[in-house]
């Protein structure tokens, strides 16, 4: 008997999945990139006093192509917004965005036309962090709880949507 007869279906996926996703999350490298006030506070939170080496993601890379997770920190204007989705599309798959502060995830207090009222309309965004400024913490709380979305993402083109999927019926948090 061949050992794909002895073993459960797809045991051998689930724990390639679980390797690769276990690497992923353990190294999410930031892209350098502040817009406002929200990135001092995302500076603080890459220092020595918050640490955030202690979850392999101490470096922010200048380099889109290095890069992860694309922080979008503070309020995005009209200007910025092609400027920010080109870093997106220079990223490379698997890629994640974190909107950090109440004026990158709905405008905030700017509800005027220079600035784009949530920066979900010009890139995907999978976590949102409310607050003006968030604290460290509160950013490195947001990025624990990307880490167990990583950790839980299939593998493959789809993945994201097959998560969501998931998340709707519960059996992923
Ligand atoms: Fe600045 Fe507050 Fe807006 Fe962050 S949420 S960019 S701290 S005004």
């Amino acid at each position: 008997m061949g050992i794909e007869e002895k073993l459960p279906a797809g045991v051998l996926l689930t724990s390639v999945e679980k390797l690769v996703n276990w690497s992923r999350k353990s190294s999410v490298w930031g892209a350098t990139f502040g817009l406002a006030c929200c990135a001092i506070e995302m500076m603080a939170a890459g220092g020595p006093h918050y640490d955030m080496g202690r979850w392999g993601m101490e470096v922010f890379r200048a380099s889109p192509r290095q890069a992860d997770l694309m922080i979008v920190a503070g309020r995005v204007s009209q200007k910025m917004a092609p400027v920010l989705r080109q870093i997106y599309d220079q990223m490379a798959e698997p890629r994640w965005v974190l909107s950090m502060g109440v004026c990158a995830s709905s405008g905030g207090m700017f509800n005027n036309y220079a600035i784009v009222q949530g920066v979900d309309h010009v890139v995907p965004v999978d976590m949102y962090l409310p607050g003006c400024p968030p604290r460290p913490e509160m950013l490195i709380d947001a990025i624990l709880k990307l880490r167990e979305k990583i950790m839980h993402e299939p593998l493959g083109p789809n993945g994201r949507k097959m998560l969501q999927a998931r998340q709707e019926r519960g059996d992923v948090p």
